[in-house]
């Protein structure tokens, strides 16, 4: 009998403890990964705590998952043992829909399955899932780097990728956390005039460390009229609430305000700009297998890593209570002991 240990919330809210549970068979197009590194994402932290009513206890949380290839399904033709796979945010959708067909699961019609939505993530030795879902990890990007691409780095990436349309085009980037300082680097790599925002003044040179050409203190609208019409693309990736209206106004004409946050549950767009500056306000969510492999390429080829600070899993625990205390920069990778 295989038995695979996790660190497991047994109930919401609590802190995860060492529980051992039973695999499924191994289907024909899973694989089974040995687990080496998680990147830790505030989703887990919200599955953990049931904040969406989907959770299911025991849950083991973690889809930023990276490892080695243990087993291999009968009809997996893609993936061998040894090799470095990713898992991240989906682990399954429709594929047929016409957006599944595009390569863009993240917006299946029926909804994509999470990782950890009824099923068992990284926070483990081992994980078992579809193959179709993995990701070969290129040889020049370190496994603990790779790890937060999966989630926050699909996440900023589907968005520029979609947005930014020539060089040199002006992209700001609102919030330089987890998700926002990989979004300064992607932008910058794709040729972006990239201008990040915030709160805080104190981030000024990490930004430019980053790759940002400016940086902007998020001010009000008298501080910030100089950049009135001046941003092709605004991604928000902020959680905290701002002037909308203001971020709207940075937008030039044919302007995108892109949201990956989720700050306040509605905005009150003004129409006129919208309509005259032909301007448009979007969201976006992770992203699909389209996208995903490019991008684990793109950051190889472009170096373009997280800025991590590695803790062990045995530590999952003080490494969600230091997300939640704001204290990560930028990303915690939890890395197994044995490796
Ligand atoms: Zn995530
Ligand atoms: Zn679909």
């Amino acid at each position: 009998m295989t038995k695979f240990t996790a660190y497991a919330a047994l109930q919401a809210k609590e802190k995860l403890q060492l529980w051992e549970y039973e695999p499924a068979p191994l289907k024909d197009s899973e694989i089974e990964i040995r687990v080496t590194h998680n990147g830790l994402c505030h989703t887990d932290i919200h599955m953990r705590d049931n904040d969406w009513g989907v959770s299911q206890f025991p849950l083991v949380a973690g889809h930023e998952v990276v490892g080695v290839v243990t087993e291999v399904g009968e009809a997996v033709t893609t993936l061998q043992k040894g090799d470095s796979v990713g898992l991240g945010w989906i682990r399954d959708s429709c594929r047929s829909c016409y957006h599944c067909l595009q390569g863009e699961e993240n917006i299946c019609k029926k909804g994509y399955t999470g990782l950890i939505v009824g099923n068992h993530g990284g926070f483990a030795d081992r994980v078992r899932s579809s193959a179709d879902f993995a990701y070969k990890i290129p040889d020049a990007l370190d496994s603990a780097s790779a790890a937060p691409l999966l989630c926050a780095g699909i996440t900023v990436y589907t968005p520029l990728r979609t947005y930014i349309k020539y060089p040199a085009m002006k992209v700001g980037i609102v919030g330089i956390g987890g998700l926002g300082h990989l979004a300064i680097k992607f932008a910058r790599a794709m040729g972006a005039e990239v201008t990040a925002f915030s709160s805080s003044t104190n981030k000024q040179a990490e930004a430019k460390d980053f790759g940002a050409h400016h940086f902007y203190k998020w001010g009000t609208a008298e501080e910030m009229k100089d950049l009135t019409g001046s941003l092709d693309l605004l991604l928000s990736t902020s959680s905290a609430e701002l002037d909308w209206d203001l971020a709207f106004s940075l937008l030039g004409n044919n302007g995108v305000l892109c949201f990956l946050g989720i700050p306040v549950s509605s905005i009150n767009v003004p129409l006129i700009p919208l309509i005259f500056g032909q301007k448009s306000v979007v969201g976006s969510v992770v992203g699909g297998r389209r996208f995903m492999q490019e991008m684990l390429d793109f950051a190889a080829i472009n170096q373009i890593k997280p800025m991590i600070e590695t803790m062990p899993l045995s530590q999952v625990n003080e490494a969600m209570d230091k997300v939640l205390a704001g204290k990560a920069r930028y990303r915690i990778v939890l890395v197994s002991e044995e490796t």
